[in-house]
Parts: C-alpha cells; sequence; structure tokens
C-alpha cells in the first residue's frame, strides 16, 4: 500500500500554515487546462460548467470544511486519500478527498488535441494489449460495464498497463497500481449531452478526446 500512518499536526500546526496563505482554503481547484467549449461536441460547455464549477467544486469546498481544525488540513490532497482509505469512520473525508483528487486527474486526462500516442507509449500499449485498438475497446467496456457511478482507468500494474474500474470515489491511487488515465462515468459527466447513452459519450472521449500525452507524463516518458 501507498499508504502510512502518519501523526496528525497540532491546531498550533494547522494555525501557523493557515496564517502563510491568503485563502481560507487548504485544498484549491485544479484550474481547467483548456476552455469551457474546448471539448465540444462531446462535452458540451454547459456539461463542463456544471461539472466543473457545481461539482468539482462542491466536492473540494466540502473537503475544505470537513477538514478545518483536523490534521488532515496538514496532509497533501494524496495523503489525506491514501489515509481516510484505510480509516472507515473518515468515509466522508475519504470521498470528497477522492473525488477531488479523481476530477483533478480527469481534466487532465483529456485534451481537445489528444493526438497519437508517440512511440515509446505505442510500444508499451502494444506490449500489454497487442494495439491502441484493444486498448480501446478495453476502456470502453470497463467504462460501460461499471454498474451505476465511478470511474474507468488505465493503470500500470508492475511494469504491465491495465484497465480497471472503480465505484463512486474509489480510486486506484490507494492502491500499488499508478493511475495514467481516467474516465468519469458519473452520470453527471454526460447525462445533459447523452442523458442516458452512456456509450456514445465514452466512445467520443476514446475516439476525440484522449490525452496520450498526460498518459505519457505519468509513465514518466516525454
Ligand atoms: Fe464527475
Amino acid at each position: 500500500m501507498l499508504t502510512q500512518s502518519r501523526e496528525v499536526a497540532t491546531e498550533a500546526q494547522v494555525a501557523a500554515r493557515r496564517a502563510q496563505t491568503d485563502s481560507p482554503d487548504f485544498f484549491a481547484l485544479l484550474p481547467l487546462p483548456y476552455a469551457e467549449n474546448a471539448l465540444a461536441p462531446v462535452i458540451s460547455a454547459n456539461t463542463l460548467r456544471i461539472h466543473y464549477g457545481k461539482h468539482y467544486k462542491g466536492y473540494v469546498d466540502k473537503l475544505n470544511k470537513l477538514v478545518d481544525r483536523t490534521g488532515y488540513a496538514d496532509l497533501t490532497l494524496e495523503e489525506v486519500v491514501t489515509t481516510t482509505a484505510l480509516e472507515a469512520e473518515q468515509s466522508e473525508i475519504f470521498n470528497n478527498a477522492a473525488q477531488a483528487w479523481n476530477h483533478a486527474f480527469y481534466w487532465r486526462s483529456l485534451s481537445p488535441n489528444g493526438g497519437l500516442p508517440s512511440a515509446a507509449l505505442r510500444a508499451r500499449i502494444d506490449s500489454s494489449f497487442g494495439d491502441v485498438q484493444t486498448l480501446k475497446q478495453e476502456l470502453g467496456a470497463a467504462a460501460l460495464t461499471q454498474f451505476g457511478s465511478g470511474w474507468a482507468w488505465l493503470v500500470l500494474d508492475g511494469s504491465k498497463l491495465r484497465v480497471v474500474k472503480t465505484g463512486n470515489a474509489q480510486t486506484p491511487l490507494t492502491t500499488q497500481m499508478k493511475p495514467l488515465l481516467t474516465i468519469d462515468v458519473w452520470e453527471h459527466a454526460y447525462y445533459l449531452d447523452f442523458q442516458n447513452r452512456r456509450a456514445d459519450y465514452v466512445s467520443g472521449v476514446l475516439d476525440k478526446l484522449i490525452n496520450w500525452q498526460f498518459v505519457s507524463e505519468n509513465l514518466g516518458e516525454q
């Protein structure tokens, strides 16, 4: 596991950290890395505005309220996720922290100019899946078979690339696997554009919006 126990910060330490910032918030929103209309027509500006400004912001705002005056406010977002994943009584903090992290990862997993995998990435994909098309099929199948809300992921598991899915706020960040790419399959990610047609949203994302450069960066490649 990536998690480890940490000492909870004292109130004085938390107050000192807060005094060093201009913001009353501990965890900030990741700025959207493209314009609200940049992913249209697959993801409309309306969907992105509500997804980012209401759902994502809602998780981050709630997290900031929940960690106020607790030792969690002294941790990084990743540390809050991995620490509270092991603490059943902290499920509310875990859910909001994991959703904050998953969404920040999702914004970067998409790009209006996704392009194609680099030669180095293509070689890794070929050795794990056979070819890029098979990877896309597996990712699409994971996205479609995730029952209810959740996420489809491309991860690095040991030396191999793998596709996995998680329910609700669950995230591979709490496992040995390294997240490389994700697709949000909560209904709020696509309902305004596609209603119940999750398959159309997923195929649009896979065909037009995958940020292969982000996958390469997460693998430590150029
Ligand atoms: Fe979402």
